[in-house]
């Protein structure tokens, strides 16, 4: 787990915070006491951590941000898809979706929030979802 170590290192103090409380109930016991060692290196207390977690990032640039966090860390994920095509044949399709590497947050992989929606997402799987997820993902670019 070296990994995440370096990744809190590599954060802004405002990202960490960020970081820390949209992820931390992510993780278990090791990683946790990472974050915590991270926010305790920099002197953190728990009111600036949730003073730092309310503020909003400063948009810079006009790159394309994180619609939860506001954050410009957002990296490709690819999954692969089979579709069946005529006379049994199957193509692979590669469908590519950013997350944010800050919250985790990817607007086509949320999470269902109630047992209605995740009964509505299994049932719609198999046609409409993901054809949805192929047109609707050029709005992310
Ligand atoms: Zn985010």
């Amino acid at each position: 787990m070296e990994k995440l170590e370096t990744f809190l290192e590599s954060l802004s103090d405002h990202e960490l915070a960020k970081f820390a409380g949209y992820r931390y109930d992510d993780f278990l016991g090791n990683s946790r006491e990472k974050i915590i060692r991270e926010t305790q290196k920099r002197n953190f207390d728990k009111a600036q951590l949730v003073e730092l977690f309310n503020t909003p990032f400063d948009k810079q640039s006009e790159k394309e941000t994180c619609p939860q966090c506001g954050s410009d860390k957002l990296f490709i994920e690819t999954d692969y898809d089979v579709r069946a095509k005529r006379y049994y044949r199957t193509v692979e399709v590669a469908i590519d979706t950013k997350r944010c590497q800050i919250c985790n947050y990817n607007p086509l992989k949320r999470k269902p929030k109630n047992l209605i929606d995740r009964i509505r997402i299994t049932f719609k799987k198999k046609g409409n979802e993901r054809i949805k997820r192929i047109t609707k993902w050029n709005f992310w670019n």
